[in-house]
């Protein structure tokens, strides 16, 4: 099983509905808190604003939560049957034509016995579709794209340009903590703080977690971003001294939990320490023959809105409804429910990177005028602008449609559901027609 790295997540309530259908919710809340608010203040602690998400369980019939990525991926994990999971390959080579396609991937869990640096075993799988769900350096994008260039099919420009660097990030979580030291604890919230460094672009995430530890997580806009290389950064060659340094930054920033930031990093252990390159971009082309795109690997956000997962895992939904029902395998019957899938979920997966890209810009700008920008949109918005927002990334909220619809739905109604093309059960309620059917 690989290394999990030690990220918080928030999940936001359209994520959550969904959960109740996988009946996992209740497993959820128990390892999490509701997420509510942030609070976003200055380096010596003075109040810049705040982020209501407002009342998002009478709004949109759940609250968003706040969980750390390893127990959120281990109750994933522990219901998906063991046998359907193969670890340690990494692909490497993908073909495909009007019936099948086939993979090759390195086997990484065979023992070496050969020479050092000797080729390591081949292993090939051959099916009908294939998910590229691998992340924002996807090999399964890459080998895709190199086939449409080679097939002469043009792509756009866009997609073919490398990933936008201009952050890089420090997260760890702590050693379980006490409510002695930390009464915040003991509020068992998942609202969080943000510190926003007043003479650098910095910022200092802090979460309390249901695990009786704190969360930390430093974004620090980079000097010269242009300097960098996508390739530097896909095979982890990011200087530790450069975590280092961005620590020793903040290390003596106040801690609005008590104490400083630096208590924080010196009661993390290093397994529980990650350091990750921000970056971000959308591609618009999602799919290809039989195969298909969805997560980072079509959309890579930014981590400042807390929508990267959310929109993976919205993805998943809708391209599972999208295959669900699928009459055959012929490249004809996979191409509608992929079409069908792209055409409903990429014009909103677009909408959420332009905002998730404007927060990171309303947080990351220095100056007075960025001051006011801050002023204004945190916390002194008027509700109604307020709501409008949270609408936005909480209206999408789908449910399988093999599954009885969740109850629940709260005041402001979801967005139509896509119908899924090849779905021959009852009518799902408040669905919409997309693509050419
Ligand atoms: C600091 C930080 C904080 C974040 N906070 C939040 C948050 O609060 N809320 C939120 O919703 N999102 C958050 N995100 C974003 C979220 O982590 C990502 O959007 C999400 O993990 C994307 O999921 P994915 O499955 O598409 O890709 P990944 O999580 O990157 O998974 C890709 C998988 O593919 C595997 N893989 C890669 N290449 C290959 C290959 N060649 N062969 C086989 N396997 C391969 C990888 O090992 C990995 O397991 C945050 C991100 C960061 C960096």
């Amino acid at each position: 099983m690989p290394k999990m790295p030690q990220l918080g997540a928030t999940l936001s309530s359209d994520i959550t509905l969904l959960f109740l259908c996988h009946s996992l919710l209740e497993e959820i809340h128990k390892n999490s808190h509701p997420c509510r608010k942030i609070d976003y203040v200055r380096d010596d602690l003075s109040k810049v604003g705040v982020m209501d998400a407002g009342n998002q369980k009478s709004r949109y019939g759940y609250n968003g939560v706040l969980i750390t990525r390893p127990t959120f991926y281990n109750i994933l994990l522990s219901k998906v049957p063991k046998e359907k999971i193969q670890w340690g390959k990494r692909m490497i080579g993908l073909k495909q034509d009007e019936h099948s396609v086939e993979i090759e991937c390195e086997d990484n869990l065979v023992v070496q016995t050969g020479e050092e640096g000797a080729a390591k075993p081949k292993v090939l799988f051959k099916g009908d579709i294939l998910i590229g769900a691998d992340g924002a350096y996807s090999s399964v994008r890459r080998h895709m794209y190199q086939a449409m260039k080679d097939e002469g099919i043009e792509l756009p420009e866009t997609d073919m340009a490398p990933l936008r660097f201009d952050s890089n990030c420090v997260v760890g979580v702590t050693e379980e903590l006490t409510e002695k030291e930390y009464p915040a604890l003991g509020n068992r919230s998942g609202d969080f703080y943000v510190i926003i460094g007043k003479e650098r672009a910095i910022q200092v995430y802090l979460f309390t977690f249901a695990e009786n530890r704190l969360g930390w997580q430093i974004c620090g806009q980079m000097d010269k971003p242009e300097e960098y290389d996508e390739k530097d950064f896909r095979f982890s060659d990011w200087k530790p001294t450069a975590a280092d340094e961005l620590c020793e930054m903040v290390r003596h920033y106040k801690n609005p939990y008590g104490g400083t930031v630096g208590d924080l990093i010196d009661r993390t252990p290093k397994e529980r320490l990650s350091k990750v390159m921000l970056e971000d971009k959308y591609f618009s082309t999602w799919f290809h023959k039989r195969t298909v795109l969805m997560g980072d690997a079509c959309h890579k956000h930014l981590p400042f809105g807390g929508q990267g997962a959310n929109q993976a895992i919205l993805d998943s939904v809708h391209l599972v409804n999208q295959l669900y029902g699928i009459p055959s395998n012929s490249l004809a019957d996979i191409t509608k429910s992929f079409q069908a899938y792209y055409d409903y979920r990429s014009p909103n997966a677009k909408e959420v990177f332009k905002s998730t890209t404007m927060v990171a810009n309303v947080l990351s700008a220095r100056g007075f005028v960025s001051d006011m920008v801050r002023f204004v949109a945190l916390g002194h918005l008027p509700e109604f602008i307020n709501n409008l927002g949270m609408d936005g990334m909480n209206t999408d909220r789908p449910y399988l449609c093999f599954l009885p619809p969740p109850p629940g739905q709260g005041t402001v109604m979801p967005t139509p559901q896509a119908v899924p093309v090849h779905y021959k059960g009852g009518p799902m309620a408040a669905a919409v027609p997309v693509g050419d059917q």
